[in-house]
């Protein structure tokens, strides 16, 4: 890698998802000279069903950015249907494009330089090849999802991966459904999380015995059973990292699904990503700062990854979901223990 450097930033921060535009903004608001890097023209379009829990990032939102919000969760499981209530919503739903404008818009008021359409393409020593050239860097920020160059320059495999497969169908939807049809879908589930005038309908498991050709084969199927057409819908997929390895490895950290701290239960990664995003910001103005909430979240997505390989087996799966299905029924667990906020 040579050539003269263009500038330099005491951050870097590559991937303007939720993660990295929650690590540029803060920074930036503690005066620090901040690049945020994103190799796609606009910000915030994602293959994303767009749940955000109560406990996690719904009641730090503007209200105009809800969609809908929901204090029931309907979850079946082939042979029953627990109905968990709440006094606050449990999840709401966010467009992922407008809740990317909007962090973008607070980025830029912070002061943090952004390019888009620009491709980080190479990590050296205090310096970042991309598509616009060459950046010196005294702090690098990997917050570029699931196909992470940060976490590749670091040397971190990434085995334990989820697939996402998501479509808008259009209609009014009343409720927010979870369904765990271990025939169909193996240890993930399919929803429905209804938006405004659509709904996200989609299903998620872990790649480890359940195929992403799979999934896309059982999604119609299932909808058609629920009376929801898919033939002619766009019907995207992407993959979530939750093989956590660490997130602050020296002056460069890695944040959201780079670093593998999505659930690999239920896939949520947006709060993960944030609240992430935040720390490593915290931390590259105060090395000595800690997050207890951090902790708190590293720990629940170990205990989702743990859980996670319980239910490998196709009995014991079928079986542990109806376990949890009548548990939450009947009150003895609640839909916190599915939620990565605390
Ligand atoms: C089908 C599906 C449904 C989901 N539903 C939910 C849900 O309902 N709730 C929830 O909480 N989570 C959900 N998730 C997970 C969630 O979308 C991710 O965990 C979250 O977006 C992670 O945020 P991030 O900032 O870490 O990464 P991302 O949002 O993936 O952002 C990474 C950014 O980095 C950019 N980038 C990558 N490489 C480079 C490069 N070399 N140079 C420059 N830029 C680069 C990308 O273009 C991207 O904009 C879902 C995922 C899928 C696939």
């Amino acid at each position: 890698m040579g050539g003269q450097l263009q500038s330099s930033f005491h951050t870097i921060v590559i991937g303007a998802g939720p993660g990295g535009l929650a690590c540029a903004t803060a920074l930036a608001r503690s005066g620090k000279e901040v690049l945020l890097l994103e190799r796609q023209q606009e910000v915030g379009a994602k293959v994303c069903a767009g749940g955000v829990t109560w406990a996690g990032l719904c009641s730090r939102l503007p209200e105009d950015l809800i969609e809908k919000s929901f204090r029931q969760q309907h979850v079946f499981s082939p042979s029953q249907h627990a109905v968990v209530r709440a006094r606050d919503p449990i999840i709401s739903t966010v467009d992922r494009r407008k809740l990317g404008e909007w962090m973008l818009a607070q980025a830029r008021a912070a002061g943090v330089t952004v390019m888009t359409a620009t491709r980080a393409l190479g990590v050296a020593d205090g310096s970042l090849e991309t598509s616009a050239g060459r950046f010196g860097w005294r702090h690098l920020v990997g917050a570029d999802g699931n196909s992470s160059l940060v976490r590749r320059a670091l040397g971190l495999p990434c085995e334990r991966v989820g697939t996402g497969i998501n479509c808008m169908v259009p209609g009014d939807f009343a409720h927010m459904e979870w369904h765990l049809e271990n025939r169909l879908f193996r240890h993930g589930y399919a929803w429905i999380f209804p938006h405004r005038g659509a709904a996200s309908v989609g299903a998620y498991a872990a790649r480890q015995g359940a195929r992403p050709r799979d999934l896309l084969a059982c999604l119609p199927e299932w909808a058609k059973q629920r009376g929801i057409d898919l033939r002619g819908a766009k019907i995207q997929a992407a993959l979530i990292n939750f093989d956590y390895r660490g997130w602050r490895f020296g002056n460069m950290f890695l944040v959201g699904d780079a670093a593998g701290l999505a659930s690999g239960l239920t896939g949520e990664g947006i709060y993960p990503a944030i609240l992430s995003g935040e720390t490593a910001a915290a931390t590259i103005l105060d090395k000595d700062y800690r997050s207890p909430k951090m902790e708190r979240l590293i720990r629940k997505q170990q205990l989702h990854a743990r859980f996670l390989r319980l239910l490998r087996g196709s009995l014991s799966c079928r079986l542990a979901m109806e376990a949890f299905v009548f548990a939450l029924r009947t009150g003895m667990v609640g839909f916190r223990a599915l939620e990565m906020g605390d």
